[in-house]
């Protein structure tokens, strides 16, 4: 069987699979890999390295052609899903719970598809948690994106020409993305503090040593495997009114909150926006999914009555070595798990295949991606 790495076509940086990727999944029995020339050139991966490697370089025709399974970062095109055959296999992140066009049209091109962005979130499927590798870099980055756009400074200094106070950083949302930041902002010297809904969450921010401001009466349903629930009107507006309190107070709002397949929930709003302190910074990282700020435009670095606001929605992309590297290992470690002897082998009983195979013989095939689906007349 062989396996297809087709590079991005948009503005995003990052390529499925490094050339040690490219190694790893020679030795578990694949016939061989290809990898579309180019694939790998903004993360800077050369063709010659993915040779090395063993891979074959490829044009995009013949990687759509040729290859048994396809990897990808983003969605693929539509010119792409009708250039390959009906009956292959198509891994990537495809944003399936609300991406129902992508969705309908891979089932009637009968790929089986794989988006890795709603794996459970269990002990055994860690090692090929896209959304957390991601989160791990955007996390990060915020925290930098943010310094950069400050006026003052991020740490504490006593100096002679007097002394700078530190920085007062406040994160919205604690997951993966919202705890690198706190460690980020931590190391970087500022004084930290986070809201979130989840129970789990409070012991996590405090071991990072930020402050955990706490909204009683929070909805924590951890039947909804890791992922955090909706929450009422009621809890929301308490919120947002102890958000304002602490925002008025901050220098930079890290926002990271997310519903996984629903809009972003709404935590500063303009009036807090307009109550924050001159030269203070927003970075939003829920830009994609609606924000978490109210004057958040997608995409865009803006200025709101003196506050900077940045709604930049890639940020993983502008990490796309490191970026790269992570995706391409949590793929290979999913592979691992529909491979055997170098061929597809899909165990149904697997709860990992059951819960990330999104198509498969011209269905839609995975319950929660169904049940969001409207009805096809
Ligand atoms: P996420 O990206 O879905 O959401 C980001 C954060 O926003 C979450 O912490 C969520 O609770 C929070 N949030 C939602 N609504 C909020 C609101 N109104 N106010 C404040 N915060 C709000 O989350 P994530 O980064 O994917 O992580 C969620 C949890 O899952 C974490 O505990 C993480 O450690 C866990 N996790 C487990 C695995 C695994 O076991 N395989 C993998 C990844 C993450």
């Amino acid at each position: 069987m062989k396996i297809g790495v087709l590079g991005e076509q948009g503005q995003d940086n990052r390529v499925p699979l490094t050339p040690k990727n490219v190694a790893a999944l020679l030795k578990l029995g694949v016939s061989g890999v290809l990898v579309e020339s180019g694939a790998g050139s903004r993360s800077f991966i050369s063709d010659e390295k993915y040779k090395e490697s063993g891979a074959e370089i490829a044009s995009r025709a013949q990687v759509l052609k040729e290859s048994d399974l396809i990897i990808k970062v983003t969605e693929p095109s539509k010119e792409d899903v009708a250039a390959i055959d009906s009956g292959k296999v198509l891994v990537g992140v495809f944003s399936p719970l609300t991406n129902h066009a992508m969705v309908n049209l891979l089932a009637k091109k009968g790929l089986s598809s794989f988006s890795l962005d709603v794996i459970p979130r269990t002990t055994r499927a860690q090692a090929m948690d896209i959304l957390s590798s991601m989160g791990t870099i955007i996390g990060y980055k915020a925290v930098l994106v943010g310094a950069n756009q400050l006026p003052s400074f991020m740490p504490m200094f006593m100096t002679a020409a007097g002394t700078v106070i530190p920085a007062k950083v406040l994160i919205l949302g604690a997951g993966v993305a919202g705890l690198q930041a706190i460690a980020t902002a931590k190391r970087l010297g500022a004084v930290v503090e986070a809201f979130d809904v989840r129970a789990a969450a409070k012991e996590e921010v405090l071991s990072l040593g930020a402050k955990f401001v706490e909204v009683e009466g929070a909805k924590d349903d951890t039947s909804a495997g890791g992922y955090a629930v909706e929450q009422s009107e009621e809890f929301l507006k308490r919120q947002k009114a102890l958000v304002a309190q602490h925002a008025a107070q901050s220098d930079l709002i890290i926002c990271s909150a997310l519903i996984l397949g629903k809009k972003a929930p709404l935590l500063l709003t303009r009036e807090t926006v307009e109550a924050m302190k001159p030269g203070s910074v927003v970075v939003d990282l829920a830009a994609a999914s609606g924000g978490n700020c109210e004057v958040t435009e997608p995409g865009k670095v803006i200025s709101h009555k003196g506050v900077t606001i940045v709604g930049e929605t890639n940020m993983a992309s502008s990490m796309p070595a490191d970026a790269s590297m992570m995706y391409g290992n949590n793929v290979v470690n999913f592979l691992k798990i529909i491979l055997k002897d170098g061929e597809i082998n899909l165990n149904m009983d697997d709860d990992l295949v059951v819960g990330t195979l999104i198509t498969h013989q011209n269905e839609v095939v995975h319950a929660r991606v169904k049940s969001t689906l409207a009805p096809q007349s």
